[in-house]
């Protein structure tokens, strides 16, 4: 590679990373990402704040936590993306034909997302084995509202999440296709998401800047007693749950393309509970009636988007505790016990699927399968396959290696 483009290369590269800490001893690896969304510039503002007091104050620490920018482009721009969301570009297929390109495409997000992968690439290299790998993204939202995190439904997201007194809410990292999520679980053992607050106010840089110095203590890269403040972060989140269940399950996904016109009714708030048959919104079709009993979740209040909304219903202890129990004992065997439940072998070694056929049963069995952690969901013909994230981890280095690398 030319010396020139070598340095340019490694000058955006180091542009990208918006903090680096690193302990004297071996331990896990915290990844951060900001701004992915280039309009959501809270996060950014967040890791700045914590990386800089950590430089000022040198807490001992062990393992490494390094924040990256998302979407640079977006984020010099305040735009969610430039040619395509950055967000979306990390599905098995999409990575499958990412990885095999020749030469970089042409949209803006190519590049962002060639960089974006490299940085993550050299971290996970760098990742002390035999310790955590955790992953925490951080965006914030259109519509006033309460934040909020989401984890991908493994025993050992859920666990961490936890530990982050914010609302939880399970279920929705699978329901959207191509998060940098979904790319993270098959390297990490932690995948979070955190979103802030709405992505004007000037709170959701604070209460990000919380959650880092929580997820800092909770991936043992800090203790707690050497974080300034530490308890006034603490409770900063915990006011901020005061008034809603802290845990949260999708029960209902509301799809939208921009040919159905879709409008929602003005003045819905995240966690607001509406009735079965009130008027959430219309389309070219008509009115659109929530289809249960539950709380609304990110309505959509911004002309880019595929979800109208989802409804929650919440999760109490007992949930919790019989779903982690049967999990452990890996109680999804008993599934396949169920008539028109077949169970399929995925292209990973020891990781299946549930095929369900018939309108009836989808709806009886959907409940049990998301108690067990399958909860994306995709179409085959008439059936719907029921799939759940990897609780295992994989060595990023030997899984991947890009044709065009030089
Ligand atoms: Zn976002």
């Amino acid at each position: 590679m030319d010396v020139r483009l070598q340095s340019r290369t490694q000058q955006r590269r180091e542009d990208r990373v918006l903090g680096r800490y690193e302990g004297d001893s071996p331990g896990p690896t915290l990844i951060i990402t900001a701004g992915i969304h280039g309009n959501e510039r809270a996060g950014v503002v967040a890791a700045q704040r914590v990386f800089a007091q950590l430089g000022e104050h040198s807490p001992p620490a062990v393992g490494r936590a390094i924040a990256l920018a998302g979407n640079r482009a977006g984020l010099q721009r305040n735009q969610r993306f430039i040619d395509q969301d950055l967000n979306r570009l990390w599905s098995p297929t999409a990575m499958r034909e990412f990885l095999s390109r020749t030469r970089e495409g042409d949209r803006v997000e190519d590049a962002e997302q060639a960089e974006l992968y490299q940085s993550i690439v050299d971290i996970l290299g760098k990742a002390d084995p035999g310790f955590d790998r955790i992953f925490v993204d951080m965006h914030t939202f259109s519509a006033p509202g309460t934040p909020f995190a989401l984890c991908s439904d493994t025993l050992t997201s859920r666990a961490f999440a936890r530990r982050l007194p914010l609302p939880l809410i399970l279920g929705l990292e699978e329901a959207i296709d191509g998060t940098l999520g979904e790319f993270m679980i098959r390297h990490c053992n932690v995948v979070l998401a955190v979103e802030g607050g709405q992505s004007e106010d000037p709170a959701s840089a604070d209460c990000l800047e919380s959650v880092l110095w929580v997820s800092l203590v909770s991936a043992g890269v800090l203790r707690a007693k050497d974080c300034p403040g530490y308890e006034s972060h603490v409770r900063r989140l915990r006011e901020l749950r005061r008034h809603h269940p802290k845990v949260t399950g999708i029960i209902y996904r509301h799809p939208v393309q921009a040919s159905d016109g879709y409008v929602m009714e003005p003045g819905y708030r995240n966690f607001q509970p509406v009735k079965v048959g009130e008027k959430l919104g219309r389309d070219r079709r008509g009115d659109v009636r929530a289809q249960h009993d539950a709380v609304i979740l990110m309505p959509l209040y911004q002309s880019l988007g595929n979800d109208a909304y989802f409804l929650g219903a919440p999760r109490n202890g007992a949930w919790l505790w019989w779903s982690t129990l049967l999990r452990r004992l890996h109680g999804d065997y008993l599934l396949t016990l169920l008539p028109g439940l077949e169970r399929v072998a995925n292209a990973e070694p020891g990781e299946y699927s549930f095929r369900v056929e018939g309108r009836a049963l989808r709806l009886a069995s959907r409940g049990l399968l998301q108690f067990f952690g399958y909860r994306k969901v995709r179409r085959e013909g008439g059936a719907l396959v029921f799939s759940r994230r990897p609780e295992r981890t994989v060595d990023i280095s030997s899984a991947h290696s890009r044709g065009r690398r030089d």
